[in-house]
């Protein structure tokens, strides 16, 4: 299923009509054979009505083990990135491309991720954030572009419709290579500038 983000299909608009119903209709889904190995599903979370949208790859041991994305070593890093950038996590909106963890953390495969994509379609239509940030070559692929290369399209914004995305690297990579800290905090000014205008400061 293409993603198509900015567009509604009519299956979004006699889906659900809240994240709520939305989590209850997919807590058992066997869509691919990722559902044999999860221990949670991991829907998402956030704010509702977040202005601003991080999508990543999939749960690894902790989101599995605890049902949240992002709470691991890595979520931890993403975390501090925010707060850097002056950014709440509870005020952002938090998913990935697929629910359920992949064995041993790797990346998911087309199938699994072409299975998994309505969801987060869905999803997207019921929050529909104007600022979007893709985290990693996984999301990016899946999202905009299967021959993108997050090395090369990292940094620059990437507009559809009525959405902007801004691809960077997934905060794992960070882990594994510090030096890429330096382009993530820059793609992270840019998205707090374009999010600030949108969601000013109170005291502003
Ligand atoms: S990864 Fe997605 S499609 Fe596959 S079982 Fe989990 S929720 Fe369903």
């Amino acid at each position: 299923m293409e993603f198509r983000p900015g567009q509604l299909s009519l299956d979004d608009l006699h889906g659900p009509r809240t994240l709520d119903e939305l989590r209850e209709g997919m807590a058992d889904c066997r869509g691919c054979g990722l559902a044999a190995g999860r221990t949670n599903l991991v829907f998402g979370e956030g704010n509702p009505r977040a202005r601003l949208m991080l999508i990543g790859e999939g749960p690894g041991a902790e989101e599995d083990r605890l049902g949240r994305p992002f709470v691991g070593p890595a979520g931890q890093l993403l975390d501090k990135i925010l707060a850097a950038a002056g950014i709440s996590r509870s005020e952002v909106y938090i998913a990935n491309v697929v629910k359920c963890r992949p064995p041993g953390n790797r990346v998911p495969n087309r199938e699994e991720a072409a299975a998994c994509l309505h969801w987060l379609r869905k999803q997207f239509a019921l929050i529909a954030p104007p600022l979007v940030v893709i985290l990693g070559s996984t999301a990016l692929k899946n999202l905009i572009d299967p021959q993108a290369s997050i090395t090369a399209w990292r940094g620059r914004w990437i507009t559809r419709g009525r959405v902007r995305f801004m691809p960077t690297y997934h905060p794992a990579a960070l882990l594994r290579d510090p030096s890429k800290k330096r382009d993530v905090w820059r793609d992270f000014q840019a998205v707090r500038d374009a999010y600030r205008e949108i969601v000013p400061l109170k005291n502003e």
